[in-house]
């Protein structure tokens, strides 16, 4: 069985020990580490922080022979046991990697525990040293009963995939469905309300799991404890999902406080955040895509489904703080239309398909730059809009998403997904034109029919008018210090044809300094032409915008509740919404 003693050698200067020990090598024993972390699609070389290895053999040196840029082959003499060691250094403060200070330790076994090859299937052990003595560990890695800080995974997929973290945190807990839930928050600087915290995640997560298992009692849930553990920090937010835990990064500001009258708007994306990784517990941790079955730790490992197992998680993300009670109605439509508007803002929708952008996550999404939005459409925003233009089509044929993701579970018996499976069920649920319809919203470029399917569903659709750079497609950082710096050109947009750069620092507008471009709003219009002073490689040019009335970009939608729609529609809307 291959274990790891980690220890918080160094605190100071970041850095891990590990000490991998392999009770039966093999004479050439490949050990290599992944070059990525499964749910987040993008090839971060951890080895670049991995250095000092050594390997032994009781008293005797083994020769190491690095075989690529993150395998070693240990030549191995006779069957004693295999002892590894070498330093990581840990400073990354995202939710994928690892990272050591002096106030707080976290760790992805995917950054620090190196692959026995040939051993993946055994039981891994994990070993934790050098903790300071006030400080707690939270992982949802069963701890080996009688011994201290030792957990044990059943196999290496299994202890890679629940992180630690490590340090003197806040720590609550609840059960849901009778299952423990664990809640630890590190890096808060004030007092924040945890037992609403705790309340308005059990309420998410009972929701969840009467979507994936019904009401009766009886559900057994598909993991027998979990932990959500969060670090908060001034400004930063992701999630990465496991199969019985979360990491989640999130403003400090996110934090409920004690007598908070109407939620944050902070609070509000940090439950989102809790909604959508506890959603992965499911859809994608357990039901996921066929090409995962194995997963390949050595190299990108490609699906066309992102659009599902990200985009209907996003779904879902939202409309559970709905279900739950955690905000209302209008709350949640403002934020559907926030989404909507996001979409609509963005060209790269007519040259991308959703599978498409699945599939070139790895080279594409992950690795964002000035054109990504002319050229990419996000499998999250536009893979929930068909979620929702699906769960809206099956509610016209008396069926429902909820219903679907539950046929699909008890398919798939919680396990691998294909493309025809999910077409398959469409079609028994609403019929084969359905399924086409599916089809062509995730191979084709075009918009999902929303405003019809919204209004059938008692939602009004009204347009109101984008500010005056989102209307020109302009997509810039604005502020009284930085000034105004151009982010992205929309295609096809005012800006574009003007030939405004990405890089240029825009000064003033119609000779007027400005810090904001709708500053120019107190002086002239939407309609007329700007005249635009701008520094591009240290030269001042000057450049003349004309505005497009007919500009898709000059409109967004507002969603309200339509009282005055149909019954059928009224009646749709209860289902869906509640009210
Ligand atoms: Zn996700």
């Amino acid at each position: 069985m291959p274990s790891y003693r980690i220890e918080l050698a160094d605190r100071l200067t970041h850095q891990f020990r590990v000490t991998m020990t392999l009770k039966a090598p093999a004479n050439e024993q490949g050990l290599s580490l992944p070059v990525w972390i499964p749910g987040s699609y993008l090839v971060r070389e951890f080895a670049r922080h991995l250095s000092g290895i050594e390997a032994r053999q009781g008293p005797r040196s083994v020769r190491l022979e690095q075989t690529d840029k993150a395998r070693w082959l240990a030549h191995c003499a006779g069957n004693t046991p295999l002892q590894v060691s070498y330093r990581v250094y840990a400073f990354d403060t995202s939710v994928r990697a690892a990272f050591l200070d002096d106030e707080r330790a976290f760790f992805n076994g995917t950054s620090l525990c190196l692959r026995a090859e040939g051993h993946e299937a055994a039981p891994h052990r994990i070993e934790l040293a050098g903790l300071p003595r006030d400080w707690q560990v939270a992982t949802a890695m069963a701890p080996v009963p009688g011994r201290t800080r030792v957990y044990e995974a059943a196999d290496y997929d299994e202890a890679v995939d629940h992180p630690f973290e490590m340090g003197a945190f806040w720590r609550g807990a609840f059960e849901a469905r009778g299952v423990p839930h664990e809640f630890v928050v590190a890096g808060a600087h004030a007092p924040f309300d945890g037992e609403r915290l705790l309340a308005d995640a059990q309420r998410i997560c009972e929701a969840q799991i009467a979507l994936w298992h019904g009401r009766g009692a009886k559900a057994r849930l598909p993991f027998e404890r979990y932990v959500f553990a969060l670090n908060t920090v001034e400004e930063g937010r992701g999630g990465l999902e496991h199969r019985a835990s979360t990491a989640l990064l999130a403003p400090r500001r996110g934090l409920p406080r004690s007598g908070m009258g109407t939620l944050s708007e902070p609070y509000v994306d940090l439950l989102g955040l809790i909604s959508h990784e506890y959603f992965h517990a499911w859809n994608v941790k357990r039901m996921r895509p066929s090409d995962f079955t194995r997963y390949d730790y050595t190299r990108e490992n490609n699906t066309r489904l992102l659009w599902f197992f990200e985009g209907f998680t996003s779904y879902y993300d939202d409309l559970m703080l709905l279900r739950c009670g955690a905000i209302d109605a209008p709350r949640y439509l403002a934020l559907l239309a926030k989404t909507i508007n996001g979409v609509l803002a963005t060209p790269g929708r007519f040259v991308q398909s959703l599978a498409q952008a699945s599939f070139d996550a790895w080279i594409k999404f992950y690795r964002p730059d000035e054109n990504t939005p002319n050229a990419t459409v996000s499998y999250y925003a536009k893979g929930a809009l068909v979620g929702l233009a699906l769960d809206l089509q099956l509610r016209e044929a008396d069926a429902s998403l909820d219903a679907l993701m539950r046929t699909l579970w008890k398919a798939t018996n919680g396990g691998p997904l294909d493309e025809a499976q999910i077409l398959q069920a469409v079609e028994a649920a609403a019929g084969s034109a359905l399924a086409r319809d599916l089809s062509q919203w995730v191979h084709g470029t075009q918009d999902p029919p929303l405003q019809q399917l919204l209004q059938g569903a008692g939602v009004s659709v009204q347009t109101e008018a984008t500010g005056l750079a989102a209307g020109l497609g302009l997509r810039l950082s604005e502020g009284p210090i930085s000034g105004v710096q151009v982010k992205s050109v929309l295609a096809d947009s005012p800006a574009a044809r003007a030939g405004i750069n990405v890089g240029d620092e825009v000064l003033a507008v119609d000779g007027w300094r400005i810090r904001r471009i709708d500053e120019a709003l107190q002086w002239s219009t939407r309609d007329r032409p700007l005249e635009l002073l701008l520094v591009r490689d240290q030269r001042l040019r000057t450049l003349t915008v004309v505005p497009d009335p007919r500009s898709p970009l000059r409109q967004q939608w507002r969603l309200g509740l339509d009282e005055r729609a149909s019954a059928a529609a009224l009646k749709r809307r209860r289902a869906w919404l509640g009210r």
